[in-house]
């Protein structure tokens, strides 16, 4: 089976996770500071702070927002679960916002009409890896005095008006899950400007306890002292996971690059295809990170989507679909979401079918994805 998506470890990853298992610290120790330390640059933020999951860090991102029982926070309905789950986490209640019909993104119109003065934070997602529309975004959280939470799971390494993701938001997420840009197996981060949302982010991600004498509530008390100032987790990043994440992000811009030419190259061979969509090109200031290559069907073949997903899978090609509505979600339907509908997402998610991308993806595994799709399709031709 040719997976949708799939990490690259190479020899140097190997070793760097060697080398931690040898140095007797297996977590919160040097590993982890040279991470986040990196990524924050690489994302063009100041502070970088890395979990142990990329749901995690919404989690402890909405929080340091001061997301909590009553308030709303503005997601997109396409998107995984996480970027809607965390607001449950808090006893805040997640607005779905419908998508662009073309890119799949938060649509910026659909999510001004769904602020309240209950919002708190909005927090559009790079969906396959495309920037979200920031600018248009910025304009609205600044207006309302929102916070804009970025859920770029899917887009470290990707560019925006000159700027890395990451550099854009209030805070940005990035999961380092295998399928996303760069992998620590399970893990995940938020990058942040904010001195005050990363010494936030830092406590939840340890039980909500400092260890920063200064800022005690209760003073002198011994070096023994630890102080427990608010609700938190144990979301710490292991150092084995650090370590990989560190090596992996010096292989970040071969991987996009790489997820970059093998999408052109389908954008290419597509094209001759009928009953195909292809994903819109990239604007002029804009670089997705190509986390997906998300193919539709035209209208006449979307409601055959479900058999044409079958058969390529039979055929070995491990196609996947992105994503479920989170509205729609039994979870959601029975808490609350029964009426919501957000048609653009729902029309747009029936038709899609994400096709194998991944750095290490071969021209001729591509062009068994295309023989496969043009095989499968040509029995639907009328
Ligand atoms: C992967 C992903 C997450 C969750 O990240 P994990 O590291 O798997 O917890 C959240 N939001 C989006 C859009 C994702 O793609």
């Amino acid at each position: 089976m040719i997976p949708y998506s799939t990490q690259s470890i190479d020899n140097s990853d190997i070793e760097a996770v060697h080398r931690v298992l040898r140095s007797g610290w297996l977590t919160q120790g040097p590993a982890l500071e040279r991470f986040e330390t990196a990524l924050a640059k690489k994302a063009g933020a100041k502070y970088g702070v890395a979990f142990n999951s990329g749901t995690a860090a919404l989690h402890a991102a909405y929080f340091a927002a001061g997301v909590g029982k009553g308030d709303e926070v503005i997601v997109p309905a396409l998107t995984f679960a996480a970027t809607a789950n965390a607001a449950l986490y808090l006893g805040a209640r997640p607005v779905f916002a419908d998508s662009d019909s073309q890119t799949g993104n938060m649509s910026v119109e659909d999510a001004r009409r769904r602020v309240t003065k209950r919002t708190k934070a909005i927090v559009p997602v790079d969906y396959a890896g495309r920037p979200a529309d920031m600018r248009a975004f910025k304009a609205l959280a600044k207006k309302h005095k929102l916070v804009l939470i970025e859920d770029a799971a899917q887009a470290l390494g990707a560019t925006y008006r000159v700027k890395p993701v990451g550099a854009l938001a209030d805070m940005t997420m990035f999961s380092f899950h295998p399928v996303k840009s760069i992998t620590t197996g399970e893990g995940g981060a938020i990058v942040t400007n904010s001195k005050a949302y990363a010494d936030a982010l830092r406590l939840f991600r340890s039980h909500g306890i400092s260890k920063d004498g200064a800022k005690f509530i209760h003073k002198d008390k011994g070096a023994w002292y630890q102080e427990m100032q608010a609700l938190g987790y144990n979301y710490r990043m292991p150092e084995l996971s650090a370590a990989l994440g560190e090596s992996q992000l010096k292989r970040l811009t071969n991987f996009i690059s790489r997820r970059r030419a093998a999408a052109k190259r389908y954008d290419t061979l597509l094209k001759k295809i009928p009953g195909l969509v292809l994903p819109p090109a990239e604007r002029a200031y804009e670089q997705s990170a190509w986390h997906l290559y998300p193919l539709r069907l035209a209208a006449h073949l979307a409601p055959k989507r479900d058999e044409i997903f079958a058969k390529l899978r039979a055929a070995g090609i491990g196609v996947q679909v992105h994503h479920v509505p989170v509205h729609t979600h039994p979870y959601y339907r029975s808490h609350g979401y029964k009426k919501v509908h957000c048609p653009s997402a729902e029309a747009y998610v029936a038709a899609e079918i994400s096709i194998p991308l991944f750095p290490a993806i071969t021209l001729t595994q591509q062009k068994f994805v295309i023989k496969t799709l043009r095989q499968i399709l040509s029995a639907y031709l009328v």
